[in-house]
């Protein structure tokens, strides 16, 4: 019996987020990540994320295609469930 209670406390490893997480809290809002890539390249004019200064070379950069953060350890801008690996 203990060992069944163990297994359902397992912790799990989130194959999207890379955080381990228990099955039994993970929710809707538990999983924060990006669903499109960190890309390098140009913003498209309607997805900036800033505006080019005037001294400012159109240059390409690097930015998650999804919300437009520039930043790669930026916090993820939708949540979901946790997905394990043990999920398909
Ligand atoms: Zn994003
Ligand atoms: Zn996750």
């Amino acid at each position: 019996m203990e060992k069944n209670t163990e297994k359902r406390n397992q912790q799990k490893l989130c194959k999207r987020c890379n955080q381990t997480f228990s099955p039994s809290s993970n929710t809707s809002s538990s999983c924060r990540f990006h669903p499109s890539f960190f890309v390098c390249r140009r913003h498209d004019d309607q997805k900036r994320y800033y505006e080019l200064g005037p001294d400012d070379p159109p240059y390409a950069a690097k930015f998650y295609d999804c919300c437009g953060a520039e930043d790669a350890e930026a916090s993820g801008c939708t949540t979901s469930f946790h997905v394990s690996y043990d999920d398909d």
